[in-house]
């Protein structure tokens, strides 16, 4: 157990936001400069000279190239060293999922590593006490940073209906063992061997080689084994839609996330933290997939905020379902008919719950006041 006190907070509700549009072409009018001064309006030199400061973010995988660009995180970390801080570490799960995408001290210009240590097993277990989520484990160079920035890039995602701060946290600072038990929260995986016609893809779409089929035509069984991360890639990639989540849970899954990130957040002074939302390239999945697909949407462009929740309303709010792109969406899949949030009608799961779930036990707000860095 990490000896951190709880930290109580006072709701701050700006958000900045950097647009990606630009007046007219000079550089210092572009995304790049307009972050620069977005990061200006922290006073950075007032909260981290003389500390430790952690950078998460997720490195994505595979062949993907849609995660954060180098260019903004080298931009991040000068500022931080401008601002006097002792140390820089950007980190997720494993530091070598970041070379292929360019995340290296070389590039970057300070420490890239695991957010659970060398070993792996630099490790804090805290209590949860929510249905099969009995304690959670969190990365210990996360947790003992004296200030965390949650870097995170805004996509869809399977599970929670979008990725971003919150789900860089409570899917991101955890290792695999936390993420099953979430994932446990959504319950089982159904098959309907009526359904299904033998494609195998479910097979090969699976990260983990926890989905098998056996028998023939006449005779179709599937396994799935005990290190299924429930991330339902299978479920969302099948033709026939053979395999569903068994009684969806997703009201227990978003509790969990909330239960999850809010434990990690007390560990901080709020004073310390700081979340910054990527709405550059929002795809339809999350990075985990290993490959990117067309965006969605026109990029947006960058928020910042003190405050998680602020953070992810008001990125939400901007992703507008009257903007989608045609290319954003598979060929064989199409919009669904309900929903009030594109995301929504896509993975059908309102985006927004997972975020209320929070704001009801932590000092949190859905309530933001948007100001513009030009
Ligand atoms: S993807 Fe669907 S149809 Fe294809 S083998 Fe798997 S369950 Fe059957
Ligand atoms: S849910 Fe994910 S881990 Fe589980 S069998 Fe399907 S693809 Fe594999």
């Amino acid at each position: 157990m990490n000896k951190k006190k709880n930290q109580v907070r006072k709701h701050d509700p700006i958000v900045y936001f950097a647009d990606i549009a630009v007046q007219n072409l000079e550089q210092k009018k572009t995304l790049p400069s307009k972050f620069k001064r977005m990061l200006g309006r922290f006073r950075l030199k007032e909260k981290v000279a003389g500390k430790k400061v952690a950078i998460k973010m997720h490195f994505g995988s595979g062949i993907g190239y849609t995660t954060i660009h180098p260019v903004f995180i080298r931009i991040l970390v000068e500022e931080l060293k401008n601002a006097g801080a002792a140390q820089i570490s950007v980190m997720d799960r494993k530091a070598d999922d970041g070379i292929p995408r360019g995340y290296t001290p070389e590039v970057l210009g300070c420490n890239v590593i695991s957010t659970f240590g060398d070993t792996g097993k630099y490790l804090y277990k805290d209590r949860i006490g929510f249905k099969g989520l009995d304690y959670a484990l969190y990365g210990g160079e996360a947790v003992d940073s004296d200030f965390f920035i949650d870097l995170s890039h805004i996509k869809g995602h399977g599970s929670c209906g979008f990725g971003g701060a919150m789900k860089n946290i409570a899917m991101g600072v955890v290792p695999h063992e936390t993420r099953t038990k979430l994932h446990g929260l959504e319950g089982g995986i159904s098959y309907d061997p009526e359904k299904c016609d033998m494609c195998k893809k479910c097979i090969e779409s699976c990260p983990n080689n926890a989905i098998w089929l056996e028998g023939d035509k006449k005779d179709k069984r599937v396994s799935i084994f005990h290190n299924c991360t429930y991330c339902q890639h299978c479920i969302l990639i099948c033709p026939n839609h053979a395999l569903d989540v068994d009684d969806r849970k997703f009201v227990d899954f978003s509790k969990g996330m909330a239960r999850v990130t809010k434990k990690f957040l007390q560990k901080f002074d709020p004073q310390n933290l700081l979340f910054i939302n990527f709405l550059l390239n929002i795809t339809v999945f999350c990075d985990c997939w290993g490959f990117t697909t067309a965006s969605l949407v026109p990029d947006i462009g960058i928020i910042a905020s003190r405050d998680i929740i602020a953070a992810e309303t008001a990125s939400l709010d901007m992703i507008k379902t009257e903007d989608l792109l045609p290319n954003g969406m598979p060929k064989n899949r199409g919009l669904l008919d309900e929903g009030n949030h594109l995301f929504e009608r896509i993975h059908a799961k309102d985006p927004y719950h997972m975020l209320r779930e929070l704001e009801k036990i932590y000092n949190c707000s859905s309530k933001y006041d948007l100001k513009e860095v030009k």
